[in-house]
This record gives C-alpha cells, sequence and structure tokens, in this order.
C-alpha cells in the first residue's frame, strides 16, 4: 500500500520551536479559573461556604472531595 506524506513546501509556514507566551496567556488564565472554580466546588461548596442551596453540589463532587482529601463529614 502507498503511502502520500505531504512535503512542506517554502509557502507553508514554519512551526516555531516555542509557543510565544502571548499566545498562551489567556488560554492560561481560562484555565487557571476554571480549575479554580471546579477546585471551589469540590473543596468548598457545603455549609456557610455555600454558593447553591441544597446537598446536590455536594452529592456530585462528593467523591471527587474524598479523592482529594478535603474535609466532609
Ligand atoms: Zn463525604
Amino acid at each position: 500500500m502507498a503511502q502520500t506524506v505531504a512535503q512542506p513546501t517554502a509557502n507553508t509556514p514554519a512551526v516555531p520551536a516555542t509557543l510565544p507566551l502571548k499566545a498562551i496567556a489567556p488560554w492560561a488564565v481560562f484555565f487557571g479559573i476554571l480549575m479554580l472554580v471546579l477546585l471551589y466546588f469540590v473543596g468548598a461548596e457545603q455549609g456557610a461556604t455555600s454558593v447553591v442551596s441544597g446537598e446536590d453540589v455536594h452529592e456530585w463532587v462528593h467523591d471527587a472531595r474524598h479523592l482529594l482529601g478535603f474535609p466532609c463529614h
């Protein structure tokens, strides 16, 4: 079975060896905030620090809470 591989031409932009920080920074901030929100819901969404009333969020993340060693009950 013959396979064809596209060869880069002079018009093909070369992939930079390193990614520029300006290109990564917005995504790093976005995922950092996303992870902080997730960490809040796993670790602190209970009792006095609860944003969402009821036990639904707590029950959804209960196993993750124990897995990460947050105090629970
Ligand atoms: Zn628990």
